[in-house]
């Protein structure tokens, strides 16, 4: 290793103000071991000390005040452990008593009457006597403004804090250790990118990150850190990406007649444009001899099943095999029965394999798959078993309700030992550019970016649960003109013992409102087949109101159902309300999402639920969730191993993510070895860090 980067391994223990104990419990606490991960811990804000007050205007209840001014009457009071010096801060307007229990023969040597200091702590108040103890003092040099201005403050815990670690005791090791390395800090990004984007260099980044001696160096820091943060992280998905697409072999499927055969016989609507042009980039794919990876995207009821399909049928033509893997039984229910019947037109066989498949159909299942009889298998997580093994699998579609893991998608893909299948996922609702590019980074991506014609917006409205009443009055107009509805209760266990009290209390009021019309009740806690009879019995129209729990939320498609009542409308995310919101508007008729909550909401409820009654388009409600959320809580992520970023926010600094994903793809495209003197910076840092299994020179 070179020998600088030693420097940077230090123990922690070794920095200003740390020693033995307290690193171990840095360490433990935090995670912070050496010198790199403490410049690495970055603050969460920083106390804004650029407004003077004066003495005039202390209030009660304020938190600090910075004063200026000059040192009268110096006094030592007490004795014992209430030995203290005093000081009166005079600054015109008024004074304020200033107190130091510790360090007293320091202060009175270095203190003088005759100097201007800025003082800075917290005002408390005795009488009409105000007073700081222990406050941050410096010389005013006249001109020049508090130096410690902006004051970094970091993330502790509460252990930390009960040892008397604070923040201080942080900035004061960083403070020693920007002392022994700022020169040492080694540059990460090509010279032409800081120039380009105006990027200070990184030891100065990482010095006013954590030091910042105003607020426009510190804004600078924070974007260096931000694009070097992204940068790396997109340079390496697309590496990946890269590697992958230019070694691994993929399946040809040159043939097309099933396709032709569903498009003139079949296909009972027209493709939309964006349809046909996401299919386009998949046959571009499909017929390149090189392995697909392919992520589309697309709005609820978009269209992406019959994509999905159409991909399918190229494989099939081809020989080989397609497997369908979805997250619940519902949905894998729902895809199966859509699929069989435009399968069945063509005579391609289809299979399905969930955890409540008997163990009978199983075993015809497995021969079917290993003979080949079966072209297109529908299912859940049981298609990863090892028991699967498939005659000629060349694709494997994944409908992403929630992510699947990588490795989880990896096994799928070892189905076939021959040549790799071609991949194709599909995300259940959108997700904003920026998630997607980091999330989904090592994959192409294409989107379906239109709805079919004729769809009238839903409309969405809020009402409060006093006001439910009028809602059912509503139901029942809606009823009288011949439709379903659903109406819907959180259960975010589904062994929550109270939501199901809900849902039952909330079946009764129903039953009571509503005489004599046929209700059905669908939730996580009944049998599989006692669901699909319930649900079967709403598709059919035999029931009018469904009363369910979010188990609906995927899959189910019944056109006649107009209206979605959601219950307790806080306690949804609002991606989970939107894909709700989707099962209706799928019909020819309006159709209606009442949202009811209680008067108390939160101000981030009150956006959500806001940006719900306001637009139906599903880009947009991805970015404003990602925007209040972050991208560690959006549905699915938590799982899915997504990168943790340090400082980029992924909501909020997409601009600077497209700049950093731009010169990334930029350099892999022209140094792909990173060979160029311009871009060792690059180069070494990634061998720093690590980098998992990179051999650069295969690359090209
Ligand atoms: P999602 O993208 O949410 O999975 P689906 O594939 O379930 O959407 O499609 C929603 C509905 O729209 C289905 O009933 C499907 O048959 C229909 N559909 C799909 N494409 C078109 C189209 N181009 N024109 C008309 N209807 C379409
Ligand atoms: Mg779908």
């Amino acid at each position: 290793m070179n020998p600088k980067n030693n420097l940077f391994d230090t123990n922690i223990a070794f920095s200003k103000g740390i020693g033995d104990q307290k690193g171990a419990l840095l360490t433990s606490e935090l995670g912070i071991g050496t010198y790199r991960e403490m410049l690495q811990y970055y603050p969460f804000r920083y106390e804004d000390r650029t407004v003077l007050h004066r003495a005039s205007d202390l209030r009660t209840g304020m938190n600090h005040a910075l004063l200026r001014g000059k040192l009268t009457r110096f006094a030592l009071e007490g004795s014992g452990s209430k030995k203290r010096l005093t000081a009166i801060l005079n600054d015109g307007t008024g004074q304020v008593e200033l107190v130091w229990f510790q360090a007293i023969a320091w202060h009175q040597k270095n203190l003088n009457q005759h100097q201007e200091y800025f003082v800075y702590g917290k005002p408390v108040q005795f009488g009409s006597k105000w007073s700081i103890t222990h406050p941050e003092i410096e010389v005013h040099v006249p001109g020049q403004p508090f130096t410690a201005r902006f004051t970094p403050v970091y993330q502790l815990t509460e252990k930390l804090k009960r040892r008397s670690i604070d923040s201080r005791t942080l900035f004061r090791a960083v403070e020693s250790i920007l002392a022994k390395t700022y020169s040492e800090i080694p540059e990460t990004l090509p010279g032409s990118l800081l120039e380009k984007y105006r990027l200070p260099a990184k030891r100065d980044a990482v010095y006013h990150i954590h030091l910042p001696a105003n607020e426009n160096l510190l804004n600078q820091a924070r974007r260096r850190l931000k694009f070097e943060e992204l940068f790396f992280n997109q340079l390496q998905l697309i590496k990946k990406k890269f590697f992958e697409k230019k070694t691994t072999p993929g399946p040809v499927f040159g043939q097309i007649a099933f396709v032709h055969e569903l498009f003139e016989k079949h296909l009972p609507f027209s493709l939309t444009n964006a349809q046909k042009r996401v299919i386009r980039e998949i046959r571009n794919d499909v017929r390149s001899g090189l392995q697909m990876n392919r992520l589309v995207q697309g709005d609820v009821g978009s269209g992406k099943t019959i994509v999905a399909f159409i991909a399918a049928l190229m494989a099939i033509d081809n020989g080989y095999q397609v497997c369908l893997m979805a997250p619940t039984e519902i949905l894998a229910e729902q895809h199966f029965n859509n699929l069989q019947k435009l399968a069945l037109k063509l005579g391609i066989e289809v299979g399905r394999l969930m955890g409540a498949t008997k163990a009978k159909d199983r075993k015809i299942l497995h021969e079917g798959l290993r003979s080949g009889t079966i072209s297109l298998v529908v299912g859940t997580h049981a298609l990863l078993e090892d028991e699967v093994l498939f005659h000629n699998l060349g694709l494997c579609i994944i409908d992403e309700q929630h992510r699947f893991g990588v490795a989880q998608r990896a096994r799928l893909l070892d189905k076939n030992a021959r040549i790799r299948p071609h991949m194709l996922v599909m995300t259940a609702t959108p997700i904003p550019r920026t998630l997607a590019m980091t999330l989904y980074g090592d994959l192409d991506q294409s989107e379906i970016d239109e709805l079919p014609p004729g769809r009238k917006p839903i409309v969405t409205t809020h009402r409060f649960d006093s006001h439910r009443a009028a809602v059912f009055g509503f139901l029942r107009s809606q009823l009288g003109e011949g439709r379903q509805i659903y109406l819907v209760y959180p259960l975010i266990e589904e062994s929550e013992k109270s939501d199901l009290k809900d849902l039952e209390d909330g079946y009764e009021s129903i039953s009571r409102a509503f005489p004599g019309i046929p209700l059905s009740i669908v939730h996580g806690k009944m049998k599989p087949r006692d669901k699909a009879f319930e649900m079967a019995r709403f598709a059919r129209n035999e029931t009018k109101i469904l009363v369910a729990t979010t188990v609906i939320e995927v899959g189910v498609d019944v056109p006649n159902a107009t209206v979605m009542v959601i219950e307790n409308a806080e306690r949804f995310g609002l991606a989970q309300l939107h894909q709700l919101r989707g099962r209706v508007g799928r019909g020819s008729g309006q159709s209606y999402c009442i949202l009811m909550t209680s008067y108390k909401l939160s101000a981030d409820t009150r956006k959500r639920i806001e940006t719900m009654c306001r637009t139906n388009n599903g880009f947009e409600i991805a970015q404003t969730d990602l925007e209040l959320r972050g991208p560690g809580d959006l549905m699915g992520t938590q799982q899915s191993g997504i990168v943790e970023l340090k400082i980029a926010n992924l909501g909020l600094d997409g601009p600077i993510l497209k700049e950093a994903r731009a010169s990334a793809l930029e350099i892999l495209e022209n140094d792909p070895e990173l060979s160029s003197p311009g871009n060792q910076p690059v180069k070494n840092h990634l061998l720093q860090v690590g980098d998992q299994g990179t051999n650069w020179s295969r690359i090209g």
